[in-house]
C-alpha cells in the first residue's frame, strides 16, 4: 500500500465490558502497525448501544492498555492531543445526522416507520414463506412502513406527527462489492445477500456502522485493523465510503484467538474452566459481584503478556519467540499476520512469564518480592533478599512462586515433610548431622564453598555417601525434601541459624 498519508490508527472498543485478550492484541497490533509506521494511534470509544454500556468499562480499558505498555498517542487516555476531540461517540452525537442526511438526499438512504411488532409479524410471515433468514432488504422493503413505500404526504404527515423512524441503508441490488483486505486478499460479495442496515436510530443515535465510517473518515484513519468478527460488516462500510465520496481505509480482519484444544474462539468460559485469565486484569462484574482474573493479578510481567499477545496471529517469520516491545515494533508487519485462527495454549503462557522472570536481576524480583515477603515476617534487608531470589528463581515462574517458597528464609521450619522424613530420616540421621554441626561450627568464613568442602570431608569421615546425609540435612534447614543448592541456603541462613536448625532437627526427629 502507498504510505504517502500519515499513519493513523485506531482501537475503538465498545464499553461494554472488560477487554478480553483478543481485545488488548488488536489494540497490541495497531500499535505495532503505527509504531513501525512512525504514526499514530488513537483510542476511541464506540458507545452508540447506549443499552450495553457498562460502568468501569471505559477505565478498565484504559488501565489495562497503559499496564501493558500500549501508549495512546490520541484520544481517549492521551495526555495531550485532540485534534478530533471528543473521542467518545455519545459526546459526538450532533456530528452523525449531517451524513445520514447526505444519504437521504443522495437516494442511498430511506426512511422507516415500522414498529418492532410490525418487524417481528415480517420476519413470521417470511419464515412461514419458507425464507430461513428473514430480512429487511431490496425484495421485503416495499411491504413495509418506510419513505419508498409510503406516499410523500403520508411520510410527512408521519414525520410532523413526531412517529419514531430509523434511518436505512439501500441496498443496491446485484452490485458486487470488492476490498482488498491486507490479511485476507481480496473479498468479494453481492449486494443481494445484504440486509438494509439500520444506520441511525430512533434515539437520534447512529448505529456502530455509521458512526465507525464517519469516525474513521473524520479521524484521518488510514488503516482499520480490528477482529476478524467485523469482517461481514466490511462489504457495508465499502459502500458508505462509496456512498459518502469518501476515500476508504486499508482494511486488515485479524483472525481469532481459538481456545486451547482449537475448537471455537476462546471465550470467558475456557479461562473459568481450564484456570486461565482472559483478560488483562481482574473485572469485577458490577451487576453481579462476580470477579474474573486478570493476568495482572495472576503475577504476569506486563512484557510478557505483550509477547505472549504478539504471537497470537502473527509471527517474526523466525524460530524467536522471545520479542521485547522494541523488536516486536522493528519487526511487525500485516504481511506476516495468519489468516487462520491461532490457538491458546496456557502453558505456553507460563512458560513466557517464566523466561521473563529469569531474564530479571536478583535485585529487581527482590523488590517485586520484598512487599509480600516482609508482609510474612522477612525482617532482612533487600540485598539479602536478592540472594534468596537468585537461589529460587529457577524454580520460579511468578513472583509469587519465590514468596511461596521463601518461608524458611523467614523462619525455622515448624514441620518437617512427613514423607521425607519416613524415607530419609534414619537411626544414624541424628548422629551424622551432630557430626556435621562440630565441623561447620568451626568453620569461620561461612560462604558456600567453605560449608561444601566441610559436608564432603564429613561424609568421607563418616564413610558415608551423600543420601545418607544430604536429605536429612536438608530436612533440618528447610523442613522439605527437595530445593536449591544446600550450601547456598547456608550461605544466606548463617552459621547461627544452621547451627540452631541442625540442633532443632535432631530434637524433634530424635
Ligand atoms: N466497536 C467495535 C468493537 O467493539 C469496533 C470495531 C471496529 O474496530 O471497527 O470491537
Amino acid at each position: 500500500f502507498s504510505m504517502d498519508k500519515p499513519v493513523r490508527v485506531r482501537f475503538a472498543p465498545s464499553p461494554t465490558g472488560p477487554l478480553h485478550i483478543g481485545g488488548v492484541r488488536t489494540a497490541l497490533y495497531n500499535y505495532l502497525f503505527a509504531k513501525k509506521h512512525k504514526g499514530t494511534f488513537l483510542l476511541r470509544l464506540e458507545d452508540t448501544d447506549q443499552t450495553r454500556f457498562v460502568p468501569g468499562a471505559e477505565d478498565y480499558i484504559v488501565e489495562a492498555l497503559a499496564w501493558c505498555g500500549i501508549e495512546i498517542d490520541e484520544g481517549i487516555g492521551a495526555s495531550a492531543q485532540a485534534k478530533h476531540a471528543p473521542y467518545r461517540q455519545s459526546e459526538r452525537k450532533p456530528m452523525y445526522r449531517q451524513y445520514a442526511d447526505q444519504l437521504l438526499e443522495s437516494g442511498h438512504a430511506y426512511i422507516a416507520f415500522d414498529t418492532s411488532e410490525e418487524l417481528e409479524a415480517m420476519r413470521e410471515r417470511l419464515k412461514a414463506a419458507g425464507v430461513p433468514s428473514p430480512q429487511y432488504n431490496a425484495i421485503t422493503r416495499s411491504t413495509m412502513n418506510n419513505s419508498l413505500s409510503l406516499s410523500a404526504e403520508e411520510v410527512q404527515r408521519r414525520l410532523d406527527a413526531g412517529d419514531p423512524y430509523v434511518i436505512r441503508i439501500k441496498m443496491p441490488r446485484n452490485h458486487e462489492v470488492r476490498f482488498k483486505d491486507s490479511i485476507r486478499g481480496w473479498v468479494l460479495v453481492n449486494t443481494n445477500n445484504m440486509d438494509d442496515k439500520v444506520l441511525f436510530k430512533s434515539d437520534g443515535m447512529p448505529t456502530y456502522h455509521l458512526a465507525n465510517v464517519v469516525d474513521d473518515h473524520l479521524m484521518e484513519v488510514t488503516h482499520v485493523i480490528r477482529g476478524e468478527e467485523w469482517l461481514p460488516s466490511a462489504p457495508l462500510h465499502v459502500l458508505l465510503y462509496e456512498f459518502l465520496g469518501w476515500e476508504m481505509p486499508e482494511f486488515a480482519h485479524l483472525p481469532l484467538i481459538l481456545k486451547p484444544d482449537g475448537n471455537g474462539k476462546l471465550s470467558k468460559r475456557d479461562g473459568d474452566r481450564l484456570g486461565f485469565p482472559v483478560f488483562p486484569l481482574d473485572w469485577k462484574n458490577p451487576e453481579t459481584g462476580e470477579v474474573s482474573s486478570g493476568y495482572r493479578e495472576s503475577g504476569y510481567f506486563p512484557e510478557a503478556v505483550l509477547n505472549i499477545l504478539s504471537l497470537l496471529g502473527w509471527n517474526p517469520g523466525s524460530d524467536q519467540e522471545l520479542l521485547s516491545k522494541d523488536e516486536l515494533i522493528e519487526k511487525f508487519s500485516l504481511e506476516r499476520v495468519n489468516k487462520a485462527g491461532a490457538r491458546f495454549d496456557p502453558d505456553k503462557a507460563k512458560w513466557f512469564n517464566q523466561q521473563y522472570l529469569r531474564a530479571k536481576s536478583d535485585e529487581e524480583l527482590a523488590a517485586l518480592a520484598m512487599p509480600d515477603l516482609a508482609a510474612k515476617g522477612f525482617a532482612g534487608d533487600e540485598a539479602k533478599l536478592a540472594k534468596i531470589c537468585g537461589l529460587l528463581k529457577e524454580r520460579a515462574v511468578f513472583v509469587r512462586d519465590i514468596v511461596d517458597q521463601a518461608d524458611f528464609f523467614i523462619s525455622a521450619p515448624v514441620e518437617y515433610d512427613a514423607k521425607t522424613v519416613k524415607k530419609k530420616w534414619k537411626e544414624n540421621s541424628a548422629n551424622y548431622l551432630g557430626e556435621l554441626k562440630l565441623s561447620l561450627s568451626e568453620l569461620i568464613t561461612f560462604d558456600s564453598e567453605s560449608c561444601e568442602n566441610v559436608f564432603k570431608t564429613c561424609m568421607e569421615k563418616l564413610e558415608i555417601g551423600f543420601g545418607q546425609l544430604g536429605p536429612a540435612f536438608r530436612l533440618a534447614l528447610t523442613g522439605q525434601g527437595a530445593g536449591p543448592s544446600l550450601f547456598d541456603i547456608c550461605a544466606i541462613l548463617g552459621k547461627d541459624e544452621v547451627l540452631n536448625r541442625i540442633d532443632l532437627a535432631i530434637e524433634k526427629l530424635g
